[in-house]
This record gives C-alpha cells, sequence and structure tokens, in this order.
C-alpha cells in the first residue's frame, strides 16, 4: 500500500501525512507475533488503515485541515486509534478532509485538494474526501472518517465505496476532534460491507472515556453482513423515505434511476417495500444548520493560541494582549468556511435569539425523532439516495455555501436522530461517476443496514 500511496498521491492527494516509518515498524511488530497470538486477533489484524486527519493519533501530527493546528503533535491517542493498534492494524497516515470538517468536498481544506479517483476534475465529496479516495484508488484497504451530517456517507457515494455512521454513542469520540458534539460520530470507510461490518467492530463498543458512549458492546454487525450476503430478505420490510426518495429537482434522474432499480434488487431478494413519510424531514437542513455551527462555534473556542498549534502575535502598533493575540491568531489560523460557522453559531446562541434560533432547532430536531420512529414502527429500514447528484467539478459550488450546504439533504436527517446509516454504492451514471444508495436503521440496529447492504452489493 505504501507503494500505491507513492504512486497515486501526486494526483489524488488523499494524506495529508503519510506516516510511513510508523507503518512499516507497526507491521513488522505484528509479523512476529506467534501463529496463536494472531489467531486470537480479530480477522482484520495486521491489515493496514488510513486515518481522516479529525482523529488525533499518539506522535502523528494532527491538524484537522486547519492551519490552526498546523504542526501539533498529540500527546495521546483517540480511543478508536488505540483499538486499531491493539488489532495490529498499521496506521498508513493521515488523511485529507474539509477543514474541522466542515464542506461537503474536500475544497475547504487549508493545505491541498483531493481529487476524485473515478475523474480526477471533479471532487471526491466531504468531508472525509481524502479518506473515500484513499479507499477507492486502493491506497488504503480501509479507513476512518467522522460523520457530522454525512462526512463519511457522502464521499462514500461520490467515491463508489462503502461509509458508515454507526448509531450515535455506538463508537467512542474520545479523541476525535470535536465538530458539533451531538452529532459527531467516527466509522468506517471501506470497499465492502463486511470490512465496514468487521472494522466497525473492532473500533465500537463501550469507553469510559467518552460519556456518550452506549455501555455495550458493538452490534452484530458481521454476523449480519454474512447473512445477507445469502441474499434472501424475506420478512425484512424497507420502507422508501418519500420525502427524499430521488424525486423533485434537486435528484439528478441517474441517481433516482439507480436508485429505483437497488429497491427493485430488494423487492427481487424477498423484502416487503413500503413506502413511509418522515413528513418534518423537510425542515433537517435547516435545524442541522444552527445545531451544527452553535455546538461547532462552542467547540472550537479552544483554539485561542494559547494550548495548541498556531500562535500569531498582535501587529506592531497594537496592543499586545492576550485579547489581541487570540484575535490574531484566529484571523489568521482559520479559513473562510469555518469563521462563516463560528458567526452563525455565535449568533444563534447569543442572548436573546438563543430560544428563537438554537431553542427552536432543538425542538425541530425532537419532531423529526418522532417522525422517524413512528416511520420504524412501519418499516425494519428505510431507504433513499445518499446525495442528490454524482460528485461536482472542482470550483462549481465552492463560492456558493447554500449550493453546498443542499448536497446534504438525504444525511443530515440521521445524525440528527442518532440513527445509524450507511452508503453503499448503486451503479455508475453516464457521466462516468459512481451513484449512491443510503439505509437509515433504528437506534442500536446497525445490523439491519448491514445485512440488507451486503444482499444489495
Ligand atoms: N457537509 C456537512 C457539513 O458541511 C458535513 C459535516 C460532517 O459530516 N463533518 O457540515
Amino acid at each position: 500500500h505504501l507503494d500505491v500511496i507513492e504512486a497515486a498521491e501526486p494526483t489524488i492527494k488523499a494524506f495529508l501525512k503519510v506516516s510511513s516509518d510508523e507503518a512499516l515498524e507497526q507491521a513488522d511488530a505484528f509479523d512476529k507475533l506467534s501463529a496463536d497470538e494472531k489467531a486470537a486477533m480479530p480477522e482484520l489484524a495486521g491489515v493496514p488503515i488510513a486515518v481522516k486527519d479529525m482523529i488525533v493519533t499518539k506522535g502523528i501530527e494532527t491538524t484537522a485541515a486547519s492551519k490552526i493546528l498546523e504542526g501539533w503533535v498529540p500527546p495521546y491517542d483517540s480511543t478508536v486509534v488505540e483499538r486499531l493498534k491493539a488489532a495490529g492494524m498499521p496506521i498508513l497516515g493521515k488523511t485529507n478532509l474539509d477543514e474541522f470538517a466542515m464542506g461537503s468536498s474536500t475544497e475547504h481544506s487549508a493545505f491541498q485538494n483531493t481529487a476524485n479517483p473515478w475523474n480526477t476534475g471533479c471532487v471526491p465529496g466531504g468531508s472525509g474526501g481524502g479518506s473515500a479516495a484513499a479507499v477507492a484508488a486502493f491506497e488504503a484497504p480501509l479507513a476512518l472518517g467522522t460523520d457530522t451530517g454525512g462526512s463519511i456517507r457522502q464521499p462514500g457515494a461520490f467515491t463508489g465505496t462503502v461509509g458508515v455512521k454507526p448509531t450515535y454513542g455506538g463508537v467512542s469520540r474520545y479523541g476525535a476532534i470535536a465538530m458539533a458534539s451531538s452529532l459527531d460520530q467516527i466509522g468506517p470507510a471501506t470497499r465492502s460491507v463486511l470490512d465496514s461490518a468487521l472494522l466497525y467492530e473492532i473500533i465500537g463498543g463501550h469507553d469510559l472515556r467518552d460519556s456518550t458512549s452506549i455501555p455495550a458492546g458493538p452490534r452484530p454487525a458481521a454476523a449480519a453482513a454474512r447473512e445477507g450476503a445469502r441474499r434472501d430478505l424475506k420478512g425484512m420490510k424497507v420502507g422508501l423515505i418519500r420525502e427524499i426518495s430521488g424525486t423533485g429537482d434537486a435528484f439528478e434522474p441517474e441517481v433516482t434511476a439507480h436508485f429505483n432499480a437497488c429497491v427493485k434488487m430488494l423487492e427481487d431478494m424477498g423484502a416487503e417495500v413500503i413506502e413511509v413519510s418522515v413528513p418534518r424531514i423537510d425542515y433537517s437542513l435547516g435545524a442541522y444548520y444552527i445545531v451544527m455551527p452553535s455546538e461547532a462555534s462552542s467547540n472550537l473556542a479552544r483554539y485561542d493560541g494559547m494550548r495548541y498549534g498556531l500562535r500569531v502575535m498582535p501587529p506592531a502598533g497594537v496592543p499586545q494582549t492576550a485579547a489581541n493575540m487570540m484575535s490574531a491568531t484566529r484571523e489568521a489560523g482559520f479559513g473562510d468556511e469555518v469563521k462563516r460557522r463560528i458567526i452563525l453559531g455565535t449568533y444563534a446562541l447569543s442572548a436573546g435569539y438563543y430560544d428563537a434560533w438554537y431553542g427552536s432547532a432543538q425542538k425541530v430536531r425532537t419532531l423529526i425523532i418522532d417522525d422517524f420512529n413512528k416511520a420504524f414502527e412501519q418499516a425494519d429500514v428505510l431507504v433513499c439516495p445518499t446525495a442528490p447528484t454524482t460528485a461536482f467539478e472542482f470550483g462549481s459550488k465552492i463560492d456558493d455555501p447554500m449550493a453546498m450546504y443542499v448536497n446534504d439533504i438525504a444525511t443530515i436527517p440521521a445524525n440528527l436522530a442518532g440513527l445509524p446509516a450507511m452508503s453503499i454504492p448503486s451503479g455508475v451514471a453516464s457521466n462516468g461517476l459512481p451513484t449512491g444508495f443510503q439505509f437509515v436503521a433504528p437506534q442500536q440496529k446497525d445490523e439491519v443496514m448491514y445485512k440488507a447492504a451486503a444482499a444489495l452489493e
């Protein structure tokens, strides 16, 4: 894989840092284990992996693709990375993303653009474009991402890979750089559903260091994927989410056509397909773009020039105070999209506006959860396209934040409701780019989507 990385990186640019020395050391250590020791490890033991640069790695620079963290070398490992190491999985490097995971194209990275391996004139999606591109380009067999509003799934759809956001609380967030804490979740980016399930079982399960971590082991995803691979879905009820089932202007016709073809395949395998309604899903985007910036503005307050990375002193002639140093640091260290969201978030949280904005958005969120609960009374798993479009060209949405935000229309609802969701490839459109099919399962029923996805794969 290090050889593939060397050959592919000049065009793909999926990695912000390749940690070859560490990876080779970890691989050597794994090789030295006895056959008995290896047999006792998970099935993916020894398989290398790439990690989104939003997840901290001890001794390996971690930047969240932001200038404000440039040069920061974490003194500790995130829980997921600890678990990868315990499974003998070498870390190939840190992958590119939109700065602090804010974006849908990876173009907001402070350092580089990542190309879509299917068409290098197009974006790989975002924010986890680096992880998805690395997996799609065979630079890494597996990768980790973080998903706050679709950042594992939408890049999965854009690169023809499998992207999963587990149930909120299913995977520890300890050591994941916080974007919006009530929405953030770490998950796998892989080329197959079974790989995803096996990786999820390694990183998932209770962790005392994350207070929102569910006190239980990971869900039985791998067994479900193996069962699904037999392509018998008799007894499973699949609900088509009416409001985002691919009709309407936002959806490219071929995305919808591939989605419908996959629904037909589920039916052919014995699933009962019905239409369900999640009526208030239309308010998801609005609620998300209040809740997310509010939490992000609060989380990003820690980048003050004191604790981590960059420090910029005020220019000559300006009083050299701590407050001025913080302003100068944040002005130089954060990119435009991050600043835009900090402004939105601090506004929504400010006295006098809190109830009108943040309070209302949280209420809307509860209504959306209620709608999903009702839909799950009728169906075991819900389906919709992952993203309304295939990968778009570089530059085509970068100056229009609203156009970029709208691409998240089908991924955001699962984050708001804490539900597990997964994107798998559904075909290739006539423009030569892959399309994505999304499953959404009830909380802590991740195995249901793994079973259905493995059947469809
Ligand atoms: N596109 C979403 C956003 O910009 C993705 C966020 C995420 O999942 N990290 O907020």
